[in-house]
């Protein structure tokens, strides 16, 4: 049996024609049913159904022998026990520093004033200001980040971007790109030497897709 570790929404929709091209196809929709595991098409490879973040998690264990995940999720959770062998170009975003609408964030990091920052990405975050030398509080946050700095909790918030209508939406301007973010096929290492055949074939299969989309 190969277990395929996905998230539901973007990750998952975005991953359909990758394994269509695999020649697997889902039987479930995971918006109109409660399972969390999916037969596909095929009876030796199934789809289970779990946080984004966990991805990586499960794929490490074991419980799953290959997931699909955006960069920021990986930078976070780090990469041990985890081949990465493409990059999907799927869920394409960006992590950026953002802050509210006339805060001036150039003069602040002139000055060196000591930045509060709210984020979930507290590696990304940390790894980017540590570079540019500059000194930051981090407060570790779970969700809607966009709030911080309108409530006084932070001077900037650490968040993904994708069209920037959120950003405009609650009066926060983005002030800085960190870095460019995009979907990982991730593997785990001791299945893809124990199941080599079976997982070199869905791998390929999406290389092959990719190269044609290219
Ligand atoms: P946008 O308004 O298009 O800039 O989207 C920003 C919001 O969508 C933020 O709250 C992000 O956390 C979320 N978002 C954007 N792109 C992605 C992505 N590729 N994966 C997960 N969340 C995303």
């Amino acid at each position: 049996m190969i277990t395929l570790a996905l998230s539901k929404g973007r990750i998952f929709d975005e991953t359909l024609p990758l394994l269509q091209a695999a020649g697997i196809e889902v039987l479930d929709d995971p918006e109109q049913t409660r399972k969390l595991i999916l037969a596909t098409n095929r009876p030796e490879v199934r789809v289970v159904l779990v946080r984004a973040t966990d991805v990586p998690t499960y794929v490490q264990y074991g419980g799953a022998d290959l997931g699909i995940t955006g960069l920021d999720t990986l930078i976070e959770h780090g990469n041990e026990g985890l081949y990465q062998p493409l990059d999907l170009r799927i869920a394409q975003c960006r992590v950026s520093v953002a802050v509210r609408e006339g805060y001036d964030y150039a003069a602040a990091v002139r000055q060196g004033a000591r930045l509060r920052v709210a984020t979930k990405y507290v590696t990304i975050a940390r790894d980017f200001f540590a570079a540019k030398g500059v000194h930051v509080d981090l407060i570790k946050l779970y969700g809607s980040m966009e709030l911080a700095p309108l409530t006084g909790l932070a001077d900037a918030i650490v968040d993904l971007v994708s069209t920037g209508n959120t950003l405009k939406a609650n009066h926060l301007v983005e002030v800085e790109r960190i870095m460019d973010i995009s979907a990982r096929l991730v593997v785990n290492q001791a299945a893809l030497k124990l199941k080599r055949e079976p997982l070199r074939h869905i791998i390929d299969a999406f290389g092959r897709a990719l190269e044609t989309t290219a």
